[in-house]
Formats: C-alpha cells, structure tokens, sequence
C-alpha cells in the first residue's frame, strides 16, 4: 500500500471537553503518524470556505457557527492508505452509525458535534491540507 497524507480536524466539541490527546491515541494507535499539528480559532471566512462544498444543504449555517465556536486542532496525517485508514478510525458521520472503537462511537456527540473531520479522497486531502498548512510547516 502507498504512505499517503490526509488531513484532520479536531473539531470544537472535542477541544471543548479537553479529549484531544484521548482522539490522537486513537489516530495513532491505528498506525497514522502526526506529522504536523496547530491549535487554532477559524474564522467564519475560513469555517465557510473549507465547508463550502455543503454551502446549499440546511445544515450549513450550523456547521460554520458549531466550527467557529471554540478552537480546533488541524492535523496532517500520514502513513498506509491513510486516507481511507483515517476514515475507518473516524467512524460514520452520525456516531449512533458508527462501530465500535472509531473515535465518532467513543466520542462524538451527534451527527452535528461528531469530534473530527477527515479528508474523503486523495485529491481532497492535498487541497485540505494546503489550505491549512505551508510545506515549511509539515517537517515529517
Ligand atoms: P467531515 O467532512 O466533517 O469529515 P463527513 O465527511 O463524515 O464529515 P459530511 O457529509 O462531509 O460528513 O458532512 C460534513 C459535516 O457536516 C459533518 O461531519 C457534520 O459535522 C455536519 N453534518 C452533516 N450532516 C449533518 C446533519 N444532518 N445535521 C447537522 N450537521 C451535519
Ligand atoms: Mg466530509
């Protein structure tokens, strides 16, 4: 399998009950390595801009006022198929979906407050990524 990169979001909900590093020991525990990290606060331009892809579906205004409401810790992963690893580890969008031992089912709160984002493809994850980080800010 190929070491890729795929990008993470902590979000408020979690940063909020203090469980970031319970998340990572999940993350790493899977094998994905942290190879860049920043604890920041979104603006609403930025919140609006990364979802923008949902700006039409009748949870948008939630979701950007949920992700603007606390930090959140904005993570490059890498390791084996991260991309799809990263996305196994999640769990489901609505953590009463998700199976067991996946960060949504130990942590998340709802469909809404579900504790993490993950990039959904190889192509999604450069932009994501990029979008967040400079290359002189991922040393490995
Ligand atoms: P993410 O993109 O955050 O990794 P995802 O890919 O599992 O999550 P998406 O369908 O891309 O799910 O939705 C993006 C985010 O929008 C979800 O993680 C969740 O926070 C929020 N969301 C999705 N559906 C709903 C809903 N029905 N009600 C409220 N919020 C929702
Ligand atoms: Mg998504």
């Amino acid at each position: 399998m190929a070491t890729q990169r795929t990008f993470s979001i902590i979000k408020p909900d979690a940063t909020k009950r203090n469980i970031t590093g319970a998340i990572n020991a999940i993350i790493e525990g899977a094998g994905l390595r942290i190879i860049a990290q920043k604890r920041i606060q979104l603006t609403q331009a930025q919140a609006e801009g990364f979802y923008a892809v949902h700006s039409e579906r009748p949870f948008f205004g939630e979701l950007v006022e949920f992700m603007i409401s606390e930090p959140v810790v904005v993570q490059v992963l890498e390791g084996d198929d991260a991309v799809a690893k990263y996305r196994e580890v999640m769990g489901a969008t609505n953590p009463a979906d998700a199976d067991a031992g996946t960060i949504r089912k130990e942590h998340a709160l709802s469909i809404g407050e579900n504790s993490v984002h993950g990039s959904d493809s190889l192509e999604n994850a450069e932009i994501e990524i990029k979008f967040f980080f400079n290359d002189d800010e991922i040393v490995g």
